[in-house]
């Protein structure tokens, strides 16, 4: 047998169990050994019998005094009823429906049993207890139990029992971090690790194995990203002046004063498009913070140069809103164009000069020969026909909302080019630095002067009554409301609760959010507000809907507008300044944050209300922190305290999604990963072994 063996030939393995297996991506031994627990119950301790106090989870060495078999009259269930004793006492034990018991365990049998003790009018029992018989190393009881993340058809115990049957192989595995590494910080060696995450002695070891794995991932999520950026900085450019004068001569006419951070990202930005090798900048700051701006004044230098640049966002209308934007603003220097692929495919095309042209030839033809400076546009941008004369800087706007495919469609489209990605998901520099290792980063962490604090409130369920009283008098006035609808998870079927899942992702689908939608719509329409135009907007609608419906809302023609979270709205609606958010407990501190920040971008004073669903001590708690804290960093550096990076970032986004047990805030050993792959990049042709696993990683994670 060695790693490649099937997990067919294993004892045990039939058609349905490698079935099974398979679904869990586990198709030989060498999977197996990769498949790690995801947490250990811990049956260290042996209690005597005497000792056993209700409630507790216990396990005991005992011999097997008796052991029955019946059929429950009523219901027709299979019993097994036993006594066991220790020298302290006996104990009753009952296992369910599970018959095959009477055939592996006998009277006179040492065994092990981990279960919770109850207390009857007979003394003390068991229910339905895990249960091995005694042998020089246990693997079901008595130790540190390894559970794994399961799939219907796969026990916990049916997986310990295969990997203790391959365990022994770990040995075989190849230890590819350099000896040189392994020594320096005094890591575990591989199979030891790996022998080590599966059947821990104790902490200890369990600790040193699983920072060693962890170390494996986090080193080669690094190693590519130092890969990268090498790559990048071999690749050239175009240098561009930076123009001074003109620059501020701009920056000096516009209606308001740029901030601290503004400025500084501005040039930073600047800064590096002087240079030779393409930028790759993350421009990071809170929603209202003012970013187009900056992109503004980078695209106007890039011009200056006579260079063309482009700034590509994730929907329509804000497109449209940055073509109106940078047209005010810009329009009377520089030759701007929105390009986008509008209804009925007929692409959209408008001059800053107010010359319209739906005649597609034509726009490309513009856009060939150098007769715009500026492209404004959706992912239409990326179409085969659009071919730039001279490009020379490419800005993503909230880049975190294309999918992995435009993604890459950008990076090749604008290779050679300088490139500038915004988002408004807030990120701690320390923090981006190890999440975004190709990336530099610019962060505009202060607000614009005078926006007005937004209030927000957690609104108890005996206040909801008002709280729509006060919504009612705010569309009175004129203002506009957006509801946020509850995040649905999907119940489990019946059958499946008693297994464990691995449920790092809460089961989402669309239907369940139009559903969710719809009810709210119906409940706030017909009952609430049915004077009131209320609108909505879920993910089965089609692009062209949504933006209608987001094109009325900005219209003024409806008064509320009921959305979900996922169909994000990253559009300026200043006339908008109530905000309001159902099931207000699902969402993460960071999109409460973000779904905030639509309102507040007018002179009008605007309202945030949270309405929980569940609230629990906890819940509570971190909602009242968002009622006190307006600050995004600070927000989000609480989110990640609380719920990990994936979860705040996206799994995509932060790159966790190649990552199994590290986590990014696994500080320690990022640092470390970061210092090691910084070190050993350059020179990886002197590490066959690290190579030859970077090179079949980065396959991997290709075809996933
Ligand atoms: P975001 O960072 O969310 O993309 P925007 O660029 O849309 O923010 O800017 C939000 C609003 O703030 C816009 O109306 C913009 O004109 C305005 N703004 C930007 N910078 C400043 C500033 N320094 N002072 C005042 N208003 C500003
Ligand atoms: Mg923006």
């Amino acid at each position: 047998m060695n790693l490649t063996t099937p997990i067919s030939s294993l004892n045990r393995v039939g058609k349905t169990a490698a079935a099974h297996l398979k679904r869990l991506n586990i198709k030989n031994v060498g999977n197996l050994l990769s498949y790690f627990p995801f947490r250990y119950e811990d049956y260290r301790q042996i209690y005597k019998i005497r000792d056993l106090q209700e409630g507790v989870t216990a396990t005991v060495l005992v011999r097997v005094e008796f052991l029955n078999n019946k059929r429950s009259r009523r219901r027709g269930k299979n019993i097994i009823e036993a006594m066991v004793s220790d020298d302290s006492g006996s104990l009753r034990v009952v296992w369910f429906n599970q018959p095959f018991i009477s055939k592996i365990l006998q009277t006179g049998d040492q065994i092990y049993l981990s279960g919770k003790i109850s207390v009857d009018m007979f003394g003390v029992k068991m229910n339905s207890p895990h249960y091995e018989k005694f042998k020089e190393r246990q693997s079901h009881t008595a130790r540190l139990v390894p559970m794994y993340p399961l799939t219907h058809g796969v026990s916990q115990k049916q997986m310990r029992y295969l990997v203790e049957q391959v365990l022994p192989l770990a040995d075989k595995m190849k230890d590819w971090l350099p000896e040189e590494v392994i020594e320096k910080y005094d890591f575990a060696p591989l199979s030891a690790a790996v022998r080590g995450i599966h059947f821990p002695d104790d902490e200890i070891e369990l600790k040193q194995s699983t920072d060693r794995l962890k170390f494996n991932e986090l080193l080669l999520l690094q190693l590519k990203a130092e890969i990268t950026r090498a790559n990048r900085t071999k690749r050239n450019a175009p240098k561009m002046n930076f123009f001074e004068q003109e620059i501020k001569n701009f920056v000096s006419s516009l209606p308001y004063k740029l901030t601290d951070t503004q400025r500084l990202s501005a040039w930073e930005v600047l800064q590096d498009l002087q240079k030779d090798i393409p930028m790759n900048r993350l421009l990071s700051g809170d929603v209202g913070s003012g970013k187009t701006i900056v992109a503004g004044i980078c695209l106007l230098n890039v011009v200056l140069n006579k260079f063309q640049g482009v700034l590509m966002a994730p929907t329509e209308i804000l497109a449209n809103q940055h073509y109106n934007t940078l047209c005010k603003l810009l329009g009377d220097k520089v030759r701007i164009a929105l390009l986008t692929n509008a209804k009925f495919s007929i692409f959209n095309f408008q001059f800053s000069s107010k010359v319209k042209s739906n005649n597609k030839k034509e726009v490309f033809d513009k856009i060939k020969n150098g007769e715009v400076d500026i492209i404004i546009g959706t992912h239409a941008l990326l179409g085969d026909k659009v071919n730039f004369s001279k490009l020379g800087m490419v800005v993503v706007d909230e880049q975190h909302r294309f999918g992995v495919n435009q993604r890459k469609l950008i990076k090749e489209k604008g290779a050679g080019t300088h490139f500038l990605s915004m988002t408004a998901t807030p990120i701690p520099r320390s923090f981006a630095l190890m999440v975004y290792g190709d990336l530099d980063v610019s962060i505009i962490s202060q607000m614009p002067l005078g926006r007005k604090k937004i209030m927000t409130r957690l609104v108890e369920e005996h206040n909801r009554q008002k709280a729509y009283e006060f919504i009612g008098a705010q569309v009175k006035q004129g203002r506009q409301v957006f509801v946020i609808c509850p995040l649905i998870e999907e119940k489990l079927k019946e059958d499946e609760t008693e297994l464990e899942i691995n449920n790092y992702q809460p089961a989402w689908n669309v239907s369940l959010e139009k559903k969710s939608v719809m009810s709210e719509y119906e409940k706030l329409s017909k009952n609430i507000f049915p004077n009131l135009r209320v609108g909505y907007l879920h993910g089965k609608m089609k692009n062209e809907e949504k933006d209608l419906i987001m094109k009325k809302f900005k219209d003024k023609e409806i008064d509320i507008l009921v959305s979900t979270s996922v169909v994000e709205v990253g559009v300026d609606i200043p006339n908008a300044t109530v905000m309001m958010i159902e099931g207000a407990e699902r969402f993460g501190l960071a999109q409460l944050h973000q779904f905030r920040g639509r309102v507040g971008r007018s002179e009008y004073q605007s309202y945030c209300f949270l309405f929980p669903q569940k609230q629990t001590q906890k819940s509570s708690e971190r909602l009242k922190y968002f009622e006190r804290e307006n600050n995004g960093f600070k927000l989000a550096e609480k989110d990640l305290e609380i719920r990990g990076p994936g979860d705040v970032y996206g799994t995509a986004q932060s790159g966790e999604e190649n990552l199994r047990l590290a986590k990014l805030t696994d500080q320690e050993l990022v640092k470390k990963a970061r210092e090691t792959a910084k070190e050993l990049a350059p020179k990886l042709a002197k590490y066959p072994g690290l190579k030859a696993k970077f090179g079949a990683w980065e396959k991997s994670i290709h075809l996933e």
